[in-house]
């Protein structure tokens, strides 16, 4: 489906993103695994995606520094000539309660879920306007769209994904760009691995699907919004959440 096509995918060492990067390379993409520290996971990634006879490189950058990610970019469109698929997955979590919250931890979440948005879209953009073409898909999460105790500065950065979506939905729309958000419930990933068992099952009792879901059911969302096929959905914000936000 994506032959011929380059896609990036941020924060891909691991978790949703290395599974979003498998989809895409397994229907034809050139996928670029970009991972900020974990090179390791990164070429470990990238070994598996060419196993399966798919195209793919690792490139680090920290999608929170505005320069890194304007040279980065700038490096991909040299060396591959066109970017037609960006997935903004990367993010972190620096959990706490609003009255203990460090400034840091609040601006280090930001930083990278939300400011890390506006980075690679403000220089992809540009390429994908010329093009003619694009898709981006953000990922946000239920705690943007609920709100979740604990998690202000997370909730807030993916409440912002969601905004700065649609606002660049409605800018790119006119050039065959769409823009659109995914939110995802629990997934089990090292993001969720860390909760308390206690926690996961309280978590569990929310979700009418009853369990938490896969790496897979967001890369096959995010394929889906991806492909040429989707081209008449832009702005939206997607649940795949096992019906946990409606
Ligand atoms: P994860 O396992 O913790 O992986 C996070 C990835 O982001 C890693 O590859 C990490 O690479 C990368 N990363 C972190 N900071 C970065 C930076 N500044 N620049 C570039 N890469 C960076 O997380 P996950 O569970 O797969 O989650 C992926 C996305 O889905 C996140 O945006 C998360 O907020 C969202 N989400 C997850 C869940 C869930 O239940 N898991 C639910 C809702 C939303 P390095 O190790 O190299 O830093």
């Amino acid at each position: 489906m994506f032959e011929n096509q380059v896609a990036i995918v941020t924060g891909a060492s691991r978790g949703i993103g290395a599974e979003i990067a498998k989809e895409l390379s397994a229907q034809g993409a050139m996928v670029i695994v970009n991972y900020q520290g974990s090179r390791e996971r990164a070429e470990q990634v990238v070994d598996e995606i060419k196993e399966a006879h798919g195209n793919a490189v690792a490139m680090q950058c920290d999608v929170s520094d505005f320069s890194a990610t304007e040279q980065w970019i700038k490096d991909v469109h040299k060396e591959y000539g066109r970017i037609d698929i960006l997935v903004n997955n990367a993010g972190i979590t620096r959990d706490g309660l609003l009255m203990a919250m460090k400034e840091a931890d609040f601006d280090a979440v930001l930083s990278t879920n939300l400011k890390g948005c506006f980075n690679t879209v403000r220089f992809v953009s540009r390429i994908m306007m010329k093009q003619r073409f694009g898709r981006i898909i953000n990922m946000s999460s239920v705690s943007g769209v609920a709100g979740n105790a604990g998690q202000a500065n997370y909730s807030a950065s993916k409440a912002g994904v969601i905004g700065f979506t649609k606002a660049s939905a409605k800018e790119l729309a006119s050039r065959g760009i769409t823009v659109n958000a995914i939110a995802p419930g629990f997934i089990d990933t090292e993001m969720t691995e860390v909760l308390s068992d206690e926690v996961k099952q309280q978590a569990v009792t929310q979700i009418p699907v009853g369990r938490f879901g896969e790496t897979a059911d967001i890369a096959k969302a995010v394929a889906f919004l991806a492909s040429k096929e989707a081209s008449y959905i832009t702005g939206q914000v997607l649940h795949v959440d096992g019906g946990m936000c409606m």
